[in-house]
């Protein structure tokens, strides 16, 4: 069963937590009991593939799912649409630091590990609970999650993907990766308005009661995919437990060994999974946390205050620009030892105050698993050039944050053990950033995204990645643009085509 952080409200299964996204009295679920991995389960998957390390861990905490039901979820999720036979590529930088490149799914980022399957949960978890409508998720996107769950949304039964992107206010890869996504039930907005217009349009649109009871006798619900969600949360527990018996299998590390992870984080989701891992009895030394110039997290292990009323900066690491990151109350929730009226009150204070204070003894509990700094901008494209020049390895902007800090964490510690890094996305992804990190401002300035890509390919050495190379030639498939002030309108509009087609079926 799943509970709230804030200890107010029942608990559910878990297909009712995917079901719901996050607790509706405010509040996130987490699992009741957390599952360990015995050396039976550790021994059973050893030898496995991602998908069999997956399908285990999946159903430790899935007991409502059938075992065949996660299987085929699995299966649909990492078989044909990964570019790489292991589905999570591991690479080996120097005798102790290892790469998992976690960019290889259809959209060429990370969110793709967790979006290639969440879907596919939520679809059985409307099923389990024979709930009679259909499900209407609203994106409101930046950029790389709406591509990510787009393409983890489309053709899923039961459900519908209408995502709204601020119309020339992304990449233009981008744009042209939203605008080409197939699938009967995917719909694609541009929205002239800024990300914060697309979102609060939509947050609108959630809190309209009189409209959702309008969708609710159409027989439609609205609902989120945000990284929140549990659904979300869990599959991202597997490349954790993936990465370490790869090492063993490997013969790097020996069964037992403790290794550390350095993530680069913004939301906290990818650090907590790994979290979760560790408590489930994977030897982890130390989480290393590392942030861009949003050093919110930063600043708040180091002083036990969390404080968001700063100054927001658009940096080159732009899925790490965060000032909220709404996975923490989780952390903290179970470093309190599930202590759900503190979680509350920290929760409102920063709602009210802008700011939570954690005390010395929590904070001095928490340095023992997780260490945190931050890499400025012109410290992580320094990082890119540093570590293509030494071991010809080519890094996007967020792998770099998560290098640098590393390399600042050596040098304050000196602990040498096995270090695994999370690659957050293909260099192809943050093509002009890692462009202008080699070859100076003058390689990328005035020049067309898709000559950059062939420049950096040439430069590198390294094919254009097979999610972006064929871009320029698949065809526009979406071509709505609205207002900023007529979101709720145009929305209207694509419901209503559902709905005349439906009647014109019945
Ligand atoms: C989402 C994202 C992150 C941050 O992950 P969290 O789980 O939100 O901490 C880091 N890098 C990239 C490329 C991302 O897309």
């Amino acid at each position: 069963m799943y509970i709230s952080t804030r200890d107010n409200y029942q608990s559910v299964s878990a297909a009712k937590a995917i079901k719901l996204g996050m607790v509706p009295t405010g509040g996130l679920f987490v699992p009741e009991n957390i599952p360990s991995l015995s050396q039976k389960d550790i021994l059973a998957i050893l030898q496995g593939s991602y998908s069999d390390v997956a399908k285990k861990i999946l159903g430790l905490y899935l007991d409502d799912y059938l075992v065949e039901e996660i299987s085929e979820c699995v299966d649909k999720a990492y078989v044909d649409n990964f570019n790489h036979e292991d589905i999570v590529a591991l690479h080996q930088l120097t005798d102790s630091v290892y790469v998992m490149e976690l960019w290889h799914g259809p959209t060429a980022a990370f969110k793709d590990m967790a979006l290639q399957v969440m879907p596919h949960l939520l679809s059985l978890a409307l099923q389990k609970l024979e709930f009679d409508k259909e499900i209407v998720i609203l994106v409101a996107t930046s950029g790389d999650t709406g591509k990510a769950a787009l393409e983890g949304f489309k053709d899923i039964p039961g459900i519908k993907i209408v995502c709204f992107y601020p119309y020339g206010g992304v990449s233009k890869i981008q744009e042209r990766q939203m605008t080409t996504t197939d699938g009967k039930n995917t719909y694609v907005v541009g929205v002239k308005g800024n990300f914060d217009d697309c979102q609060n349009a939509v947050k609108a649109i959630f809190g309209d009661e009189e409209y959702c009871s309008f969708l609710a006798k159409n027989g439609y619900e609205l609902s989120s995919a945000n990284s929140i969600n549990w659904g979300r949360l869990l599959p991202q527990i597997v490349y954790y437990v993936f990465s370490y018996l790869k090492l063993v299998k490997d013969k790097k590390i020996s069964l037992g060994d403790k290794v550390n992870f350095v993530v680069p984080t913004g939301n906290f989701g990818n650090i907590l999974a790994g979290w979760y891992a560790g408590k489930m009895g994977l030897p982890i030394n130390k989480l290393i946390c590392a942030s861009n110039e949003n050093k919110v997290l930063t600043d708040f292990f180091h002083t036990g205050v969390y404080e968001k009323n700063r100054a927001f900066k658009h940096t080159k690491s732009p899925s790490m620009d965060i000032l909220v990151s709404s996975n923490l109350e989780r952390f903290l929730y179970e470093m309190t030892g599930r202590d759900g009226k503190t979680i509350s009150s920290w929760m409102e204070d920063l709602n009210n105050k802008g700011y939570f204070e954690i005390g010395d003894k929590l904070k001095e509990a928490i340095a023992e698993v997780l260490w945190a700094d931050f890499a400025t901008e012109d410290e992580t494209m320094a990082m890119i050039k540093q570590e293509f020049n030494k071991t010809e390895y080519l890094m996007d902007t967020h792998t770099a944050v998560g290098m640098k800090v590393y390399e600042k964490y050596l040098k304050e510690t000196g602990d040498d053990t096995v270090t695994i890094l999370d690659s957050t996305a293909s260099p192809f992804k943050f093509t002009a950033s890692v462009l202008e990190a080699l070859a100076g401002f003058q390689a990328v300035n005035n020049k067309d995204e898709f000559e950059l890509f062939q420049e950096l390919s040439k430069i590198v050495d390294m094919p254009v990645h097979s999610a972006l190379k064929d871009l320029k030639e698949k065809p526009v498939l979406h071509d709505r643009v609205c207002e900023k002030g007529d979101i709720k309108k145009e929305l209207e509009d694509i419901i209503g085509n559902f709905l005349l087609i439906n009647s014109s079926y019945t």
